[in-house]
């Protein structure tokens, strides 16, 4: 297989989580939590820069709730010092006051992605265990707000996740949000429900998963693992702090993975088998982006995000999120 240089790598900032959102195997993340060390984060920064022209994006967050991370913003401008683009995090908004939302968009994150599923508080906070409603979506506000002051442009992404819980909710979301966002930055994002390798069923298929062919997932202490999944170091290819990330990911015990994937032998690897996530994908339920007016414009999520290039891409019409 070709030499492969990831084009989107996330990093876990901050191990540990404020809410214990049911859909979420947070309860299974081991210790140590907390931030990752600024050893660990400007070693990943220096190995990045290598190759930041061919880095597509760069997600800081990982298991866990990057806000929790008091030197986040701090780590967003590194990143940017180092010439890296298109750097943001995926959070659960609960901490945006309107001075963390103002520091964070002083930063200039390229993209925020807030997880917010339901505008009925009780829908809501049955989902997003320990988490107050009124105070994520005045946090959202706050950031919408810090952002349009500064004119800033990051791009906000909501994401709405279907479930039991918030079934039929997602029109509702768009109408109430499209009026508030811009509609050239932004984003509304719908994705179905996945397993995080942790199906009952013991085969799902063996689509090949994007996932091992673009893209790095680094923890806390610097391991690189297989996917957004294995927040346990299942599969531990080695640490950034001793081998260059690009030698890591072209270690044989990675080839011989994309190998299986490109053949068609996904399911032979335990995690992999468990998992419904390039399914999902296929079918193009895991994550549809849509512009603020509900023009479909992406809806794969295991190639890198770039929401320019998704954007120039084929669109579709909103009504088919509709269809039963
Ligand atoms: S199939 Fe699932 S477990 Fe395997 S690499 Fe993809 S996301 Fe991870």
């Amino acid at each position: 297989m070709s030499f492969m240089i990831p084009e989107n790598i996330s990093i876990e900032t901050f191990r540990g989580c404020n809410a214990r959102c049911i859909m979420c195997p947070v309860e299974q993340w081991a210790p140590p939590y907390g931030p990752m060390k600024d050893e660990v984060f400007s070693c990943l920064v220096r190995q990045m820069s290598e190759f930041k022209d061919k880095l597509k994006s760069v997600a800081l967050f990982g298991n866990g709730e990057p806000l929790l991370d008091k030197k986040l913003e701090k780590r967003i401008v590194e990143c940017k010092q180092a010439g890296i683009a298109n750097v943001g995090f995926t959070s659960n908004g609960s901490l945006l006051t309107e001075t963390r939302a103002a520091g964070i968009i002083e930063a200039l994150p390229d993209w925020i992605v807030i997880s917010f599923d339901s505008l009925d508080k009780e829908a809501y906070e049955n989902i997003r265990i320990r988490l107050k409603f009124e105070q994520v979506l005045a946090g959202i506000n706050n950031l919408i707000a810090a952002r349009n002051r500064r004119k800033a442009k990051t791009h906000i992404s909501l994401r709405f996740i279907e479930q039991e819980k918030n079934k039929g909710q997602f029109e509702g979301y768009v109408s109430f949000w499209a009026p508030k966002l811009d509609a050239d930055l932004d984003e509304l994002h719908y994705g179905k429900e996945h397993n995080w390798a942790s199906g009952p069923e013991a085969f799902y298929g063996n689509t090949p998963c994007g996932f091992v062919f673009h893209k790095s997932y680094v923890l806390r202490d610097g391991s690189v693992v297989l996917c957004c999944t294995d927040s346990n170091a299942e599969y531990n290819f080695g640490n950034v702090m001793e081998t260059p990330l690009l030698e890591i990911m072209n270690k044989p015990r990675w080839q011989a993975i994309r190998q299986l994937h490109a053949s068609g032998k996904r399911s032979s690897m335990k995690l992999c088998s468990a998992c419904n996530i390039p399914e999902l994908n296929n079918e193009g339920v895991l994550s549809m982006k849509m512009t603020p007016s509900g023009t479909v414009f992406s809806s794969d999520t295991l190639t890198p995000f770039d929401n320019e290039q998704a954007k120039s891409g084929a669109k579709q019409p909103f009504t088919i999120l509709h269809q039963p």
